[in-house]
Order: C-alpha cells, then sequence, then structure tokens
C-alpha cells in the first residue's frame, strides 16, 4: 500500500521554498487581490480515502473548472446533440482567444474554451430564468462535492461582470451566428457565476471522484453519468482541459485534468481517485504554475498515468 499522506508530505514540503511563483490573474480585480503563497493539494480515492496537504481547507474561485461540471450538466441535458454547438478539438490558442470564432460560423472548438463555455451556459440556461440556471449548477456541485458548503462568491461574479469585456465580445459574436439563443446577458450572468463558485481542494477532489469512478461517487453511491460519459469527459480534459497548455500538462502529468484562473486545478486518475491542487500564481498561458509542478511530482510518485506505468 502506498503511503499517499507521506507523498502530499513530501510535495508540500518541496514547494514550501517556491510559493508565490507565478502571477495571479489581475485581469479579474477580485482574483488580483488573493495572496500568491498559498498551496494546497487534496486527494479523494476511489475507496473512500480523503487526504489533504497545505491551504486544502481554504475556499477559491474554481473559475473554468466549473466548465467541467456545467458540460456534465448540459450533456445531460441535451444528450449528444450538444456537438452540433460546440466541437471537441483542442485549440491551440488561449482560453479568452476570439480568432478561430469567426473561420469556424460561431462553433467553439471545444467546450473547455471561454467561447465554448459560453455556448454550454446557453444550453444549461434554456427553460430556465438566469437565476435557476445557476442554482441548478450550484445544487449539483454540492451533490458532486457531497458538502452544502460550496456557495458562489459574488463579489467575484459581479467584478467580472464589470471586466467580462472579451467575454461579452465572444457571446455576441456567437450570437450573431445564432449560436447563442438567449440575450448575451443572461447567457453571462449564468457563465460569470459557475466562475465564481468557490471550493476548497477537498470538496473538489470529492466532486471529481465520478470521473474517477466510471461516472457514479463511490462514497455517496450517487450516480452521475454513464462510464462512456464519464470517459469521454476526461478524453476532453486530457486534450483541452488546459488550453494551449494542454500537451504540455499531458506530457508531464499524464492524467486528465482542468484548469481555473483562479489558480486550481482537478485531475483524474481514472480507477484510482480524484485530485485537486491549488496555487494561485499563474504560468504564461494561465494554468496554475505550482499546482501544475506538483501534480507533475504526484503523477511520477503514486506512478499514476492514463499512459501506462
Ligand atoms: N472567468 C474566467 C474568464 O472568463 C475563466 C477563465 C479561466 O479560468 N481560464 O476569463
Amino acid at each position: 500500500m502506498m503511503d499517499l499522506q507521506a507523498i502530499l508530505d513530501g510535495i508540500h514540503a518541496e514547494l514550501l521554498p517556491r510559493l508565490g511563483e507565478g502571477k495571479v490573474a489581475d485581469y479579474i480585480p477580485e482574483l488580483a487581490k488573493v495572496d500568491p503563497r498559498q498551496f494546497g493539494l487534496a486527494i479523494a480515492t476511489v475507496d473512500g480515502q480523503v487526504h489533504r496537504v497545505g491551504d486544502a481547507e481554504a475556499p477559491f474561485s474554481i473559475q473554468s473548472i466549473s466548465k467541467v461540471f456545467m458540460l456534465t450538466l448540459a450533456l445531460g441535458k441535451v444528450g449528444e446533440q450538444l456537438w452540433t454547438r460546440v466541437g471537441r478539438e483542442p485549440s491551440g490558442s488561449a482560453f479568452n482567444s476570439i480568432v478561430q470564432l469567426e473561420h469556424e460560423s460561431g462553433i467553439p472548438r471545444n467546450p473547455f474554451i471561454n467561447a465554448g463555455a459560453i455556448a454550454i451556459s446557453d444550453v444549461v440556461l434554456s427553460g430556465h430564468a438566469p437565476r435557476e440556471a445557476i442554482g441548478e449548477l450550484l445544487r449539483f456541485v454540492r451533490y458532486l462535492a457531497d458538502d452544502d458548503a460550496v456557495t458562489i462568491d459574488e463579489k467575484v461574479a459581479r467584478s467580472e461582470t464589470q471586466t467580462g469585456f472579451r467575454n461579452f465580445a465572444l457571446a455576441n459574436f456567437m450570437r450573431s451566428y445564432g449560436n447563442l439563443d438567449h440575450p448575451v446577458e443572461h447567457v453571462l450572468g449564468v457563465y460569470f457565476h459557475q466562475c465564481a463558485l468557490s471550493m476548497n481542494c477537498i470538496q473538489l477532489a470529492k466532486a471529481g471522484l465520478y470521473l474517477a469512478a466510471r461516472g457514479s461517487n463511490p462514497a455517496t453511491g450517487h450516480s452521475v453519468v454513464s462510464p462512456k460519459r464519464a470517459r469521454r469527459i476526461n478524453a476532453l480534459m486530457l486534450t483541452c482541459g488546459h488550453y494551449d497548455g494542454s500537451g504540455d500538462f499531458a506530457y508531464h502529468v499524464g492524467l486528465p485534468g482542468k484548469s481555473g484562473v483562479g489558480g486550481g486545478i482537478m485531475a483524474v486518475a481514472p480507477g484510482i481517485a480524484s485530485i485537486a491542487a491549488w496555487s494561485p500564481g499563474l504560468n504564461k498561458v494561465g494554468n496554475s504554475q505550482l499546482g501544475a509542478v506538483a501534480l507533475e511530482m504526484l503523477a511520477a510518485r503514486t506512478g499514476w498515468s492514463v499512459f501506462g506505468d
């Protein structure tokens, strides 16, 4: 039996002198205030253990990691039809890039870049008022994490609403191509609130368990998606979860993962565990610098990889 706690403690000790590396996301004023010298790591295993180290109980803004949960909801709503609205290919460009959208007639490359996630918010919004769609997501994430303490940080949502000019541009552009059914303000209301979900590493690791365990949360017995759908969401996380850093993350870590500009990364070791790493300093492509280093160390020390042992 591997001593996972000792592995986490070792990674934490090694990274302590490096805390503060990277640059916090300052284009969202509320995120610019976060202390960069924080680091948390948590693992929830499919056999029910939870291990943690560092600031694993400090809530942070999960930002784009929410795109995995929204994709899961949207697939539950409209099934494979979703893929008429959004593609499944890596973009090779920044998370908030607009260039491909015109060439590809308003159909975003994948569900994890901003444009794709905004189209997915539109799908989840259908049949609801924005407030209800946000409520549906919050209930879903609380159910996944089995924790009603998960909240939405209204200050972060407001901060992004006031400064999200690029996201407004992306949404308006897609609306002009007929790829949004609802008013841009409503769709972005949902999108900004999903990004403002506030969770800690333990909650996030638990929320990802369904992806590690064939679509069901083994801790609660909750069935979330079919095994096939869980595999497919993992495939998208591996190929698109880190934007134009996805190849590098697969090369170094070798696990499906999804990053957010709050500095969080949720990663999945299929059949074994769900992992959440958090450190607010970002690298050049907007992924957590030390979060990725911690996951690389973890993968190396446990031998976890989707590419073989
Ligand atoms: N809310 C952020 C944005 O739309 C999400 C980006 C991210 O986490 N990569 O810019």
